[in-house]
């Protein structure tokens, strides 16, 4: 399949039920992720639609669905869902989530669609110097089934540029 045809197909699967305020970011099997590369401190910022984490986009209304919420908070807040580069030498240090459906953090109420909900993520690295790694491996294609494709955007301090990670890769080069 070739990338006009994915988004072809992405779209009409898409369309019946994407509302134009959110098209630009909501999309199932899609993920964003954004990474900032500073002297000391590496940060990851995740934007997913809820279906790719736990295959609904509500609160759970019951316990099967309230084990599957937690084992993908779980999963999230686990080590190796992103490893950086050893040679920057970072620890994890924060790992923030919020979503409005599950009543995670401080989304704002303007945010919640009756179709749709996401979940945002924020994970924190302490590094003794970001800038000397060259990769950061993603393990979320391994823990989450629906997941397909990664839109990265990476700025760091040589500059700004885009990756696309797409099943089964993992690894994010953040040199050009
Ligand atoms: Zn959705």
């Amino acid at each position: 399949m070739n990338l006009l045809h994915y988004a072809l197909w992405l779209g009409i699967l898409a369309f019946p039920t994407v509302s134009p305020a959110q098209s630009h970011a909501h999309q199932h099997g899609l993920l964003r992720l954004d990474i900032a590369v500073e002297a000391r401190k590496l940060t990851l910022q995740m934007e997913s639609p809820l279906d790719n984490l736990v295959g609904f986009e509500r609160a759970p209304r019951n316990d099967a669905e309230r084990k599957r919420v937690e084992a993908a908070l779980a999963k999230l807040k686990a080590a190796g869902v992103f490893t950086i580069d050893p040679a920057a030498q970072c620890s994890p240090a924060k790992v923030t989530l919020t979503s409005a459906v599950l009543k995670l953090g401080t989304s704002q109420p303007a945010a919640a669609n009756h179709n749709h909900a996401d979940l945002d993520a924020s994970f924190e690295f302490e590094c003794q110097d970001a800038t000397r790694a060259t990769f950061v491996d993603v393990g979320l294609f391994d823990s989450f089934a629906g997941m397909q494709q990664i839109e990265v955007q990476v700025a760091a301090p040589k500059g700004q540029f885009k990756r696309t990670l797409k099943r089964p890769a993992r690894r994010v080069a953040l040199t050009r």
